[in-house]
C-alpha cells in the first residue's frame, strides 16, 4: 500500500492550488478528481469569468491584485494564453475574462510542471478510516478498481466536504433557499461585433416578455448572461429558482432534466428573435446543474457573514478575499453586500483545518464559513487562495 504525504481530493480550482503548494513545499503529493478532467466547476461550466483576484485601489478605482502566489501566477498564465489585457469592471468588483479551454492548459501546466506531484482524473475517493483523530487510510476507485492510500495529512477540496464528512467530522449544511444552484452552456457563433455594447439587460427584458407571452416556459427569465474573451462566444447561466421553489426536494437528475428543457426552449427563442443569434450553437451535451454552496468541513473557527462584510482582521491569517457576499435566491432576486470600504478580509487558518481531524484540512467551498461568507469565499479567486493556503498548512504541519 502506497504512503503519501499529502492527499488532495478534488481538482477544482482549490484543489489544484492546493496539490502545486504542498508539492512545492517538497511533500510527496497525490491529486485525486473523480472526473476525467481537471478544473471542477469553472471547466465544467464553461465559466468565462475569474471574480476575487483583484480589490479597487483607494482614491483611483482601479484593480489591484490581492493575492500572492499561485493564484496571481494563474491569473498571469491566463492572461497570456488569451492575450487579454487584463481585468474589467462588473458591478463594483473586477473580474478576469478567461476561456475555460485556457483555464485547463493553465492547470496542466503546473500540474504537470511540478515534482513530487501525481494526478489521477476519473479516480473518485469512497472512504476514509479514522484511528485516533487522524485519518489513516483513504479508499478510492479507478479504472474499476479499489485503491487504498496511507495519507499523513488530507486536503479536502471536494466542493462538498465529501472527506470531512466520510471521517465523521461535524460539517456545516447549505443555505438552498438564498443560493439557488444553476446550469450555464456557451453560446458559440453569436455575431456580437454587430450589437452596440453587451446588452444583456435588453436580452433579459425580451426573455421576460417571452415568458408572460407564453413563448418561453416559467422559470426561463432567471437568465443572466456574461462576455468571453472569445469574440464569437457568450456564457449563459440559467438559475434554477423557479424549480427548487416550487419542489425543495426535486431529485437532482430530474432538476437537470426540466433545466435542460428550459435551455433548449431558450435557445430556440435565441436563433429566432435575438438578432446576431440567428446561427448560434452551443455543445451537444446535458449541462449539469452546478451548485453555488455544497456541505463544508467546522474547522477551529467559523468564517461569518459579518466578517467579510467588516472586512475583518485574524492574527493567523491565511489567504484573503474581497469578492461581495453574492446571493441569487429562489425568486430570482441577486444581491452584492461589499466589505466595508472596498477592503479585503482575512480568512484564518483555522478555517482551513478540521477541528475534530488533525490531519485533515479544508479547502475552497469546503472551509468552515457560513452561509453568508462563503457566498463571498467560494469565487474562482478566493477558492485559489485557501487552496494554496490549505495546501502550505498540510505541508508544514509535517515539520
Ligand atoms: C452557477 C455558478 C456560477 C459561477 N460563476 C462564477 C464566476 O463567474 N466566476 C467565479 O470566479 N466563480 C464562479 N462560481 C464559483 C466557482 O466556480 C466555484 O465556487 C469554484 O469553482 C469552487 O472551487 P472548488 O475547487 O472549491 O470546487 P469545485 O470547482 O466544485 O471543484 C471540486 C472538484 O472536486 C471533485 N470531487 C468531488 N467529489 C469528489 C470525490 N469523491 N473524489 C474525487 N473528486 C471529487 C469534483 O469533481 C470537482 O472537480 C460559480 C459557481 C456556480 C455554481
Amino acid at each position: 500500500m502506497k504512503s503519501v504525504d499529502a492527499v488532495v481530493i478534488g481538482g477544482g480550482p482549490a484543489g489544484i492550488a492546493a496539490a502545486v503548494a504542498a508539492a512545492r513545499a517538497g511533500r510527496k503529493t497525490v491529486l485525486l478528481e473523480k472526473a476525467p478532467f481537471i478544473g471542477g466547476i469553472p471547466v465544467k461550466g464553461y465559466m468565462t469569468t475569474l471574480c476575487g483576484l483583484y480589490k479597487s485601489r483607494p482614491g483611483s478605482g482601479l484593480p489591484e491584485m490581492l493575492h500572492d502566489g499561485f493564484a496571481r501566477e494563474f491569473a498571469g498564465l491566463l492572461t497570456d494564453l488569451d492575450g487579454v489585457e487584463g481585468p474589467f469592471q462588473m458591478g463594483r468588483a473586477w473580474v478576469l475574462p478567461f476561456c475555460p479551454e485556457s483555464f485547463s492548459a493553465a492547470a496542466r501546466r503546473l500540474l504537470e510542471d511540478q515534482a513530487n506531484l501525481e494526478v489521477r482524473c476519473e479516480a473518485r475517493f469512497c472512504e476514509a478510516a479514522v484511528s485516533g483523530k487522524r485519518i489513516a487510510l483513504l479508499t478510492y476507485t479507478a479504472d474499476d478498481k479499489v485503491y487504498r492510500v496511507q495519507p499523513r495529512t488530507v486536503v479536502d477540496a471536494s466542493g462538498d466536504a465529501v472527506v470531512c464528512r466520510a471521517a465523521g467530522a461535524r460539517l456545516l449544511f447549505p443555505d438552498i433557499a438564498r443560493q439557488v444552484p444553476a446550469i450555464t452552456f456557451p453560446l458559440y457563433n453569436v455575431r456580437i461585433n454587430e450589437i452596440s455594447g453587451f446588452p444583456a439587460v435588453r436580452w433579459q427584458m425580451m426573455i421576460r416578455h417571452g415568458v408572460d407571452d407564453g413563448d418561453l416556459p416559467p422559470g426561463a427569465d432567471y437568465v443572466d448572461f456574461l462576455p468571453s474573451p472569445d469574440p464569437g462566444t457568450l456564457l449563459v447561466k440559467l438559475n434554477l429558482g423557479s424549480l427548487v421553489k416550487t419542489d425543495a426536494q426535486i431529485p437532482e437528475q430530474e432538476l437537470a432534466q426540466r433545466a435542460n428543457a428550459i435551455k433548449a426552449h431558450l435557445i430556440g427563442f435565441f436563433r429566432r428573435c435575438f438578432s446576431g443569434f440567428e446561427n448560434c450553437t452551443t455543445p451537444d451535451e446535458s449541462s449539469p446543474v452546478l451548485h453555488r454552496e455544497g456541505a463544508r468541513g467546522r474547522g477551529g473557527y467559523v468564517l461569518t457573514n459579518p466578517d467579510v462584510l467588516s472586512a475583518a482582521k485574524f492574527s493567523d491569517a491565511a489567504a484573503r478575499g474581497c469578492w461581495p457576499v453574492e446571493q441569487w435566491d429562489e425568486n430570482g432576486h441577486f444581491s452584492a453586500d461589499y466589505p466595508a470600504g472596498g477592503q479585503y478580509y482575512e480568512i484564518p487558518g483555522r478555517c482551513l483545518r478540521s477541528a475534530e481531524i488533525e490531519n485533515l484540512f479544508m479547502a475552497g467551498r469546503s472551509i468552515s464559513a457560513d452561509s453568508g461568507a462563503i457566498a463571498s469565499t467560494r469565487v474562482i479567486g478566493c477558492c485559489m487562495a485557501t487552496g494554496e493556503a490549505a495546501g502550505k498548512l498540510a505541508a508544514e504541519s509535517l515539520r
